[in-house]
């Protein structure tokens, strides 16, 4: 059983018409039931007058209005003055089956719940172990976690996931400082760890300091990121493969929800992304976000990501627009592993139009990023006055890789016109810096200057 490279394969490696068949069988239910035991979701199919019944296809399913964080927030409030509880409205479960409410780190305004039955906590530990497994984590392999473990996503569904597979969990936390962190990786020998991209950083520079050895002799073989956009980052990526001693990186996502990705290992070119693991039981869609008129979903397509939770009990999200905009790729990966591919590239209100082209920051790093080592992945676009609406050329300032001279930048430039003319459909300036010039800031890319 160890051996077997998936955790599900029988769902992981689903064709893609079964497993759209498998989505639509899902939703019709899931709306069904959302419409049936929430008054917040009976009121939207009211709306648009429209029951349950007429949902037949994904194309019908267009139909029913979206769901913005700002009306996740107001059923809340509206559920706490009516209800005394924030999930009145909202949840579809009865109370006594809702055993768990996750949140949102909440850095902006009231923090948007989750609320899970039995059923659903499966759900995510299933996707948790998916995701480790696939990143070779086995049952005896011992994980730190040191990430936040309050009731931040990340937290505790993270640590309950990492049980479900049958590998060991350390939930050291960060809250007792990096000593401790440190102290907990010499008493238990982990061989992952599961950290901000930021904090990994701050251990390789603090090992030597603090228990007198370099971070590349601590023994892990797994640096799994959450939390931050660096994990993304080849640049970071290296920085932390190298300090941990040839460490393999991952970056991943999802808590207490069913939205679940995990990366390849490698930060190269041909691995763009997280592979998503939940398709059966979350529907993804792509939408413009100025229109919202739905994106066909293929290799390269990006959009506003809009969510719908399937087979789920306790507060099912139905199209649920975030604001986060997404990239897909839906060839096979390098890697072998199967699944589209997504990478959050921005949101909705960063989009730069150019001569009439749509254009997110987050995909501009992304194609940038493509160049590593070439480039170092350091970027900022340079814009005259604050978007969206930018006067070409786009003017982008970056950072050439180590050791390449005027005739090899040169070359690098005219490849990359090529590169951003077929992927972007835009033709930049671009302004060459050497590296290092510009300043990194791992927990939130500052990628836009306006002059
Ligand atoms: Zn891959």
């Amino acid at each position: 059983m160890k051996d077997r490279k998936l955790w599900n394969p029988r769902v992981e490696l689903m064709s893609e018409d079964e497993m759209k068949s498998l989505q639509l069988k899902r939703l019709k239910k899931q709306v069904a039931y959302n419409y049936h035991h929430s008054e917040f979701y009976r009121k939207k199919f009211d709306s648009a007058r429209i029951k349950p019944s007429d949902i037949q296809s994904f194309e019908d399913f267009h139909q029913v209005p979206l769901m913005t964080k700002g009306e996740h927030r107001q059923a809340q409030e509206e559920s706490l003055e009516r209800f005394g509880n924030p999930y009145g409205l909202l949840a579809c479960a009865p109370r006594e089956k809702i055993v768990r409410i996750n949140s949102t780190s909440g850095t902006t305004g009231m923090p948007t719940l989750y609320t899970l039955t039995k059923h659903d906590i499966a759900i995510v530990n299933e996707m948790h172990a998916r995701k480790y497994w696939r990143a070779g984590i086995r049952p005896g392999d011992v994980m730190l976690q040191a990430l936040s473990l309050s009731m931040f996503t990340g937290g505790l569904p993270l640590s309950e996931g990492i049980q479900h597979m049958g590998a060991c969990v350390v939930p050291v936390g960060i809250e007792g400082g990096t000593r401790r962190v440190f102290d907990f990786i010499h008493l238990t020998s982990p061989v992952a760890i599961i950290a901000t991209p930021s904090f990994g950083e701050y251990m390789i520079e603090q090992a030597p300091k603090i228990i007198g050895r370099p971070a590349s002799e601590l023994g892990l073989r797994w640096f799994f990121c959450a939390a931050e956009p660096g994990g993304g980052d080849p640049e970071v990526r290296k920085k932390l493969s190298d300090g941990f001693g040839g460490a393999m990186i991952f970056d991943h996502t999802g808590g207490g929800h069913a939205f679940h990705g995990i990366s390849c290992s490698q930060p190269a070119e041909e691995h763009k992304g997280m592979h998503f693991v939940s398709e059966d039981h979350c529907l993804l869609e792509l939408i413009d976000p100025k229109t919202k008129e739905p994106v066909k979903i293929e290799d390269g397509a990006s959009g506003e990501m809009v969510f719908t939770f399937l087979d789920w009990e306790g507060g099912p999200f139905m199209r649920y627009a975030l604001g986060d905009i997404l990239e897909i790729w839906t060839k096979s990966c390098a890697c072998g592993m199967p699944g589209k591919r997504f990478k959050i590239v921005g949101r909705a209100d960063d989009m730069l139009i150019i001569k009439g082209v749509n254009v997110y920051p987050g995909a501009i790093k992304n194609a940038v990023e493509h160049f590593f080592p070439n480039v170092t992945g350091a970027l900022r676009i340079i814009l005259d006055k604050p978007g969206p609406s930018v006067t070409p050329p786009l003017k982008i300032r970056l950072e050439y890789g180590e050791g390449l001279d005027r005739a090899k930048i040169r070359a690098l430039e005219s490849d990359m016109v090529k590169y951003f003319k077929e992927n972007l459909r835009i033709n930049p300036k671009f302004i060459w810096v050497e590296p290092g010039s510009i300043p990194r800031e791992t927990k939130k890319a500052k990628l836009v200057e306006v002059k």
